[in-house]
């Protein structure tokens, strides 16, 4: 068996790599999947027998609304060369990843499988959204007219070490973990956006990393599947964490006059328990923060985004 691992230098690319060292771990520097000639090539060579597809142009809003059309581009031609070279290398198995990101915006909650089609995306984040919903398409397409054992799951928010520390870029997490810890150094106190109060879910990369071995051996079907960890946490309970494990000695402002957005966007994640993993195999959430602030901090400022 070799497993192939697209965006293997990433985020949780980083994190399988522990899960499975056995893998081989593609960059963008081995081979730009948006060429398909160099992915083609890059699968003769290392002959995998099954593929987890991670690579993807990801980033947070600011950049997703200024790039639509390179987030729809690159998206479509990473996954679209993928899924194409992993038929015509006859891989027995592929999983990739989509996002609760891509679920409709007029939906009803819980997020279900069942309503990824249902309607336009966030008007934010619309082009890096149908991309992804393609990759579900082609799957699906692939399954039905070559017989491909192509799956695609999705994942919540996502935080772990090797994130993105981008202010523009970043995500929630890595973006408040910077500014707590920049503050602390230069003794300011923090802002943070909105109220507080809306709740998020958020999955530990190394959890997801376990998840996605779990399901090479146990999924097999058509339906995308959703693998986050359902807890919901508030922004404010988020920030005052942060602040404690970085024993930030400042105040944390909320400006509330900034927008707070959706109150609550729970997923569900029971098709997934149906399986036989464990709410309980999510590692405690504190516990995960702990440990990407560590690394953080052993790690800064040579972390992504910052230099
Ligand atoms: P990262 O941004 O950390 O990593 C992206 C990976 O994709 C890197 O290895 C990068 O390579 C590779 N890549 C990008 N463009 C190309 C290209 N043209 N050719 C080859 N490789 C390329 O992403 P994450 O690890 O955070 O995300 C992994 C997956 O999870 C993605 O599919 C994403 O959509 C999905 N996801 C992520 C969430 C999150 O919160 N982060 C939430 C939900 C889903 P290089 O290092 O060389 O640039």
């Amino acid at each position: 068996m070799t497993t192939l691992i697209t965006g293997g230098s990433g985020m949780v690319g980083k994190a399988l790599q522990q899960e499975l060292p056995e893998g081989v771990f593609l960059s963008s520097k081995e081979c730009d999947l948006r060429n398909y000639d160099q992915t083609l090539e890059t699968f003769k060579k290392n002959k995998p027998t099954q593929v987890i597809h991670l690579a993807a142009k990801v980033g947070g809003i600011m950049a997703n609304q200024n790039q639509l059309g390179d987030f729809y581009r690159e998206n479509i031609l990473i996954n679209t060369n993928v899924l194409e070279a992993s038929r015509q290398c006859k891989v027995s198995k592929v999983v990739s990843l989509l996002s609760t990101c891509i679920y409709p915006n007029d939906c009803t909650y819980p997020l279900t499988e069942n309503q990824l089609h249902l309607g336009e995306p966030h008007p934010s984040n619309y082009a890096y959204a149908f991309a992804k919903r393609m990759l579900d398409v082609q799957s699906r397409a692939y399954r039905d007219q070559f017989g491909c054992n192509f799956i695609t799951v999705v994942p919540n928010n996502l935080f772990g070490e090797h994130d993105n520390f981008h202010y523009q870029d970043s995500h929630v997490i890595p973006a408040m973990i910077r500014k707590i810890h920049e503050a602390n150094a230069t003794g300011n106190d923090v802002v943070m956006w909105g109220t507080g109060s809306p709740l998020r879910e958020f999955t530990y990369s190394q959890d997801l990393a376990k998840i996605l071995v779990f399901l090479l051996r146990t999924y097999d079907e058509p339906e995308p599947i959703n693998i986050g960890n359902t807890e919901e946490i508030s922004i404010r309970y988020l920030a005052e964490k942060l602040a404690e494990i970085l024993n930030f000695e400042g105040r944390i402002i909320w400006d509330d006059l900034k927008p707070d957005g959706q109150y609550r966007k729970p997923s569900d994640n029971s098709k997934l328990l149906s399986l036989g993993w464990k709410p309980e195999s999510y590692m405690n959430f504190d516990e995960a923060l702990a440990k990407t602030c560590d690394w953080f901090l052993k790690t800064y400022p040579n972390v992504r985004g910052v230099k």
